[in-house]
């Protein structure tokens, strides 16, 4: 059965797909203009992938940064060192002017979060690939992407001027003579149409393992997915003529935990980077086969250098990731998460598989660590790691780890006023993009924290573009 509605409102409603952080930027920045807004959510509970969010947002520069040493130059050079020169040879003043758009409106993103919202991100930290410490997150338990979301939604849960659709997917994209006029969208067995401007905010296609991931990536067909298993939204916008860039540039995170009590599922928990960078270490068949500390794709091409084991159609790998009491007690907000959830286990040397062979290697890891041998695998930096004479009752923490798909840098191509480009280079009128569902910033990697802040950059833009529009074509109605 279809049905037409109508937001009842003086101003026209615009459509915003997608609840994670991108749509909600984007509906909060429409409300504060007086615009109405309907955001659908296929999904029962919104926030998408943002709400899982767990080391934080970029911005330089803040006043939660060690003052004098970050600048936004060096934030440019990292993004743009990240992308890799042979892709930033491709499109290279499109990809230079979205990454000058994203780092130097980060400091407002910040700002915005803080001052205006309300939300705490007074702790930064360095990550992987950035030259400074600038990625913010909170001071408390809360991790960002939950602290950010569950702000956002809850004030715009709180603003008569929107209304949110969840278990609501959007099937089709409706266009007249060029100009996006609105969405076909199910609800259950109901078709619903809407019309209005949309700003479209669906994601990527990480957790896409059968569908969009095999086309553009068949090498990575079966592996799991730190997203959720669901099919990415990007075909809706090509099948209206936008662009889609850099499909195929995939960012893989190595450590994904297998849960014993369900091996094969494709959703895993990302195992974080700290606990490599506090001083955990990685085990194959009882050996450390790896600087623990390389970047994420050297860290996953030594794991895939072995065949997988693959679990009912999942495609993974037997790793364990051991840490030793002084580096749990480093990491204990995130390990007794993870103990809790029966992802990692308490054990003894005695108790693990190979633990002869893990014992050995505990020792001879122990002597690198106090300098008395250089690491032939190249680790130079030991975080917290402190167990100097392991004894088959000593106790670590372990789990099992496998690569997991994680991010999709590629999408649809747009421009930094979050306009969608036809194959002409158009921009297609009525409807705008923000989030990982856009390509052309991060090139063949993703720095960390810097997803969430394009989420906010270009979907306050995104809202804001949409607005205007709104305000123009009501004037000459
Ligand atoms: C475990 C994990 C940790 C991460 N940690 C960080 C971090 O610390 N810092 C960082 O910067 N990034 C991090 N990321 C990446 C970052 O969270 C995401 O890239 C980003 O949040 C994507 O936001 P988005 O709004 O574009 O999409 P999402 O948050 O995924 O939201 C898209 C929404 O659109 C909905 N949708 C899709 N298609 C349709 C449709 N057809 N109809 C209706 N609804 C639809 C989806 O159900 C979803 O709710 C992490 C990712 C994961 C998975």
């Amino acid at each position: 059965m279809g049905s037409i509605l109508q937001a009842p409102s003086v101003k026209q409603s615009v459509i915003v797909v997608g609840s994670g952080l991108a749509g909600l930027s984007a509906a909060s920045e429409l409300v504060a203009r007086n615009v109405p807004v309907v955001i659908l959510e296929r999904q029962a509970k919104p926030g998408g992938n943002s709400i899982k969010a767990s080391s934080g947002i970029n911005g330089v520069p803040t006043r939660f940064q060690p003052p004098g040493l970050d600048s936004l130059q060096h934030f440019l050079d990292d993004t743009i060192n990240s992308v890799s020169s042979s892709v930033m040879s491709t499109m290279t003043e499109t990809r230079r002017s979205l990454i000058s758009t994203l780092t130097s409106s980060s400091a407002s993103a910040i700002n915005w979060l803080v001052d205006e919202k309300g939300v705490d991100l007074s702790r930064v930290a360095q990550l992987g690939g950035h030259s400074h410490a600038r990625t913010h997150r909170g001071a408390g338990q809360t991790p960002p992407g939950a602290s950010i979301i569950t702000t956002l939604l809850s004030q715009l849960k709180a603003n008569p001027l929107v209304e949110l659709q969840i278990n609501t997917t959007v099937t089709k994209v409706l266009t007249s003579q060029g100009e996006v006029i609105g969405v076909e969208s199910q609800q259950g067995g109901n078709v619903q149409t809407l019309h209005g401007p949309v700003v479209f905010a669906t994601g990527g296609f990480a957790g896409d393992s059968t569908g969009a991931l095999t086309r553009y990536r068949p090498d990575l067909h079966g592996y799991p997915s730190t997203n959720e298993a669901l099919p990415g939204s990007q075909d809706l916008l090509s099948e209206i003529g936008a662009q889609l860039l850099d499909m195929d540039q995939v960012q893989v995170h190595p450590t994904g935990f297998i849960d014993p009590k369900d091996p094969s599922k494709t959703t895993k928990f990302l195992a974080a980077e700290a606990l490599r960078g506090e001083g955990g270490i990685l085990l194959r068949r009882g050996k450390r086969f790896v600087d623990e500390l390389q970047t994420r794709k050297v860290v996953t091409e030594a794991i895939t250098a072995q065949p997988p084991s693959t679990t009912e159609g999942t495609k993974q790998w037997d790793i364990v990731l051991l840490l030793d009491e002084k580096t749990y007690q480093s990491t204990k907000s995130h390990v007794d998460f993870y103990l809790w959830k029966g992802l990692m286990q308490k054990k003894t040397i005695s108790e693990l598989d190979h633990s002869d062979v893990v014992l050995e290697t505990l020792e001879q890891y122990s002597d690198i660590v106090q300098g008395k041998e250089t690491d032939a695998l190249g680790r130079k930096s030991f975080g917290n790691w402190a167990l100097r004479e392991p004894k088959p009752d000593t106790v670590v923490y372990v789990g099992n780890v496998t690569p997991v798909v994680h991010y999709t840098m590629g999408g649809v191509l747009f421009t930094p006023d979050a306009e969608v480009l036809d194959a002409d280079g158009k921009a297609i009128d009525g409807l705008w993009v923000a989030g990982e569902i856009t390509g052309g910033i991060h090139g063949a990697n993703r720095l960390g924290g810097s997803s969430l802040l394009e989420c906010v950059v270009f979907g306050r833009i995104a809202g804001r573009n949409a607005a205007r529009y709104v305000e123009t074509t009501s004037d000459k109605r």
